[in-house]
């Protein structure tokens, strides 16, 4: 079978293999790095029905990742998907209020980028290996939150690595700042910035394109990666829980094979639901691709209009880890249904950068038909919660509860009564406060004691990840001035 081949969303030029796209994270001229065709999966959904997490995820990471040997990838996958998920199930789907919910936040930060980071430090490492790299690879990230924790357990003491975190000093909720500054493990750092979350994200987007610092590094044995959710280390495991999701169904008679489902995204950068759209190119049975959006809904009126415009207000929500209004992986879209050009990518991404906004094509437009866009609003998104766990008892964390809400309005827009697979993305325990004021109230003032109350409630335990740093002692308690961060890498780097 041919080699998938990866090239950037603005330019032809660049060929990579996919070993070393997961090492670049990003093309040089800006563009994500997208395979030049989908594969169909090579056995039936008969077959993989039969196979546990791992096993599937080896079928489906195969047909993207070509340059890794079998011998490679079940090692990386089988380091990923073990016991740091509380299931042997790694993704169960539990059924309430008339779909299925696919949970996603088994893993060891208890939201849905695990999926993804757990596996990529090991896709980087033996990337690293494939390609002769004898350097170091120092992970940079800035986080809002939630992907900096998700990122530092993934590398933590993954030999062959270091991780460095920035976070907005002032900016964090503080279950999230507990999450990090205990992290364990000698290659992490994390360090808070006298800063916003735009001063962390411009400060590390400078360290990573200063060339003098890039060949210092290089001389103390060291490079810098990127474990953002543009590298598609990150998207293609993505896929393969679409793959688990409708073969569980299978197995369990809910669904006859090759019937459609639909799928339900609650969406912020646009990886998981792309990763829903790849695995319908794949061969799976997908009907409609139910994008939701909270109050920052861009995406929304993008499916409805054809014309994406972030110029508008940036709305605070509950749903804080899809509080975006630039959703980077919408340019992989756009490039596929440009008909895979990169000229006119380049464009559309030209546009976006100087004015904020561009309109596709009609003809482009006709390619979306299988996206459908909702929204909710914060009441509404209260209301999810609350309604659900009334009638069921079944307990969803503010992004699930978007999804939720936009798949009724959805059901009562369309009358379509398609089995449904939502992406819970998030365990309740991590946004307790907002999950237990929607369906109680939330007066303590510290979030360990609300975890408590919302275990009581929902008849669950805490989740290790919570009751884990409820006293656990800090390690990292470094702050620093934007006009420091440099500094605060190289001191880290013994440089
Ligand atoms: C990151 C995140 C999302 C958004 O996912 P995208 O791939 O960025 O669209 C939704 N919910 C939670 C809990 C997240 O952490």
């Amino acid at each position: 079978m041919a080699d998938v081949i990866y090239s950037s969303t603005r330019g032809a030029d660049l060929k990579v293999k996919a070993s070393e796209a997961v090492l670049r994270g990003l093309a040089p001229d800006g563009g994500l790095f997208v395979p030049d065709h989908i594969p169909h999966l090579d056995k039936t959904l008969k077959e993989i029905s039969q196979m546990n997490y791992q096993q599937t995820a080896y079928e489906v990471m195969k047909l993207l990742l070509t340059d890794y040997t079998e011998e490679e990838l079940k090692y990386c996958i089988e380091h990923a998907y073990d016991s740091k998920f509380d299931t042997d199930e790694i993704a169960p789907l539990t059924e309430a209020g008339g779909a299925y919910y696919l949970e996603l936040y088994h893993g060891r930060t208890i939201a849905f980028k695990d999926m993804a980071l757990s596996i990529l430090p090991y896709l980087m490492t033996t990337a690293a290996k494939k390609n002769n790299v004898k350097n170091e690879i120092v992970i940079l990230t800035a986080t809002s939150g939630d992907t900096g924790k998700a990122a530092l357990a993934g590398f933590a003491d993954v030999p062959g690595t270091r991780i460095i975190v920035f976070y907005p000093k002032h900016g964090v909720s503080p279950i999230q700042e507990k999450q990090m500054v205990t992290q364990q493990g000698d290659n992490t750092c994390v360090i808070g910035i006298e800063g916003n979350f735009d001063d962390a994200q411009t400060g590390v987007k400078k360290l990573f394109t200063d060339d003098n610092l890039a060949a210092e590094m290089d001389k103390a044995g060291f490079q810098f990666s990127s474990a953002n959710s543009i590298n598609i280390g990150r998207l293609v495991p993505q896929i393969v829980y679409y793959v688990y999701a409708y073969t569980r169904l299978l197995a369990g008679g809910r669904i006859a094979d090759g019937d459609a489902i639909n799928v339900v995204v609650p969406t912020g950068n646009f990886g998981n639901i792309l990763a829903a759209y790849y695995a319908k190119k794949m061969g799976l049975p997908i009907g409609k691709l139910i994008c939701a959006s909270n109050s920052n809904k861009v995406l929304y009126d993008f499916f409805q209009t054809g014309s994406y415009d972030r110029n508008r207000d940036f709305v605070l929500t509950s749903s804080p880890s899809m509080d975006i209004l630039i959703s980077s992986n919408l340019e992989r879209l756009i490039y596929h249904i440009a008909g895979d050009d990169a000229g006119a990518d380049a464009k559309y991404m030209q546009n976006l950068a100087q004015t904020g906004k561009y309109d596709i094509t009609d003809e482009m437009k006709a390619k979306l038909v299988d996206f459908y866009g909702g929204f909710a609003s914060e009441d509404e998104t209260k209301e999810a919660i609350k309604s659900l766990y009334d009638s069921t008892g079944y307990v969803i964390d503010t992004h699930t509860a978007v999804a939720s809400h936009v798949y009724n309005q959805y059901k009562k827009d369309t009358n379509d009564n398609t089995v449904t697979v939502i992406a819970s993305t998030a365990s309740p325990f991590k946004f307790t406060r907002a999950v237990l004021g929607a369906i109680d109230k939330a007066e303590a003032e510290d979030d360990f004691e609300l975890a408590d109350q919302l275990a009581a409630k929902a008849g669950l335990e805490i989740p290790e990840a919570v009751s884990s740093i409820r006293n656990a002692p800090v390690r990292h308690d470094t702050v620093v001035e934007v006009a420091d961060m440099e500094k605060a890498v190289k001191n880290f780097l013994n440089m």
